[in-house]
């Protein structure tokens, strides 16, 4: 088995999800006793906000990069950044190091494509709705058309994020207005969502809603583990 490096703590509240999705996954594929060989590099999450909220992005980049040449230290053999927002230095981070990054809108985008989706609602912090990292990597590499809700629902979903559930807060008045704005963007002909803030899925669970869910972090803990289950032993570093 393959050692993943984890970038987490951003929020420490959906890390905690990857450290149980990657188990669950191991041991759903091995059985027994088997469990996910990790290795966790986890930031304190202010002073990254501060950077993000003050357009500082290679100070931020600066804090995840040391943190990958930890993790490549450490014997990791590729590495996942847990949070949509920060791959927006994501390019910065995987050319400091040798080890791959599993880029979290790939298996994402990859699941959406083999269900035939082509329109798809993204639900994310204002960072990874309204700029090109996010959504003009599934548009121009995966061919998606991305629908984002109005600007002030856009300015909800933000706030909650960073108010609530990163800091653990999940409240029924959230759940429903994350409900009536995905109600609207399937009305705006969206066939499916994408959760792609790794703290949503604490909030909304598929059974809460008729339109497909599809949530990067346990999109992103799976094939984490597929990789690190196929990747041929011994090979340096398994191909993303
Ligand atoms: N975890 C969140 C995400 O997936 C937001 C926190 C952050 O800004 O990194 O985007």
């Amino acid at each position: 088995m393959k050692t993943i490096g984890l970038i987490g703590g951003m929020s420490w509240e959906s890390t905690a999800a990857y450290y149980r999705l990657l188990n669950e996954e191991a041991r759903a594929r091995l059985g027994g006793l088997h469990s996910a060989q990790i290795l966790l590099y986890s930031v304190d999450f202010e002073p990254i906000e501060q950077l993000q909220h003050q357009g500082d992005w290679e100070g931020a980049a600066r804090i995840l990069t040391k943190a990958a040449l930890r993790l490549q230290d450490g014997g990791a053999d590729f590495f996942l950044i847990c949070t949509n927002t920060m791959h927006r230095v994501a390019p910065l981070v995987e050319a400091a190091v040798r080890i791959p990054l599993l880029h979290i809108a790939d298996p994402t985008a990859e699941s959406l494509l083999a269900k035939g989706v082509q329109t798809v609602g993204l639900l994310g912090t204002a960072f990874t709705m309204e700029q090109e990292f996010y959504r003009g990597r599934l548009e121009q590499r995966h061919g998606l058309e991305v629908v984002t809700p109005s600007r002030a629902d856009r300015r909800i979903v933000h706030d909650i994020i960073y108010q609530e559930l990163c800091q653990g807060k999940i409240r029924q008045a959230a759940k429903s207005a994350y409900l009536r704005i995905i109600g609207e963007l399937a009305g705006r002909g969206a066939e499916a969502v994408i959760l792609g803030c790794t703290e949503i899925g604490l909030l909304v669970k598929q059974e809460d809603s008729a339109v497909p869910l599809y949530d990067t972090t346990a999109l992103h803990a799976v094939r984490a583990m597929e990789l690190a289950l196929t990747a041929k032993p011994g090979a340096s570093a398994p191909s993303l």
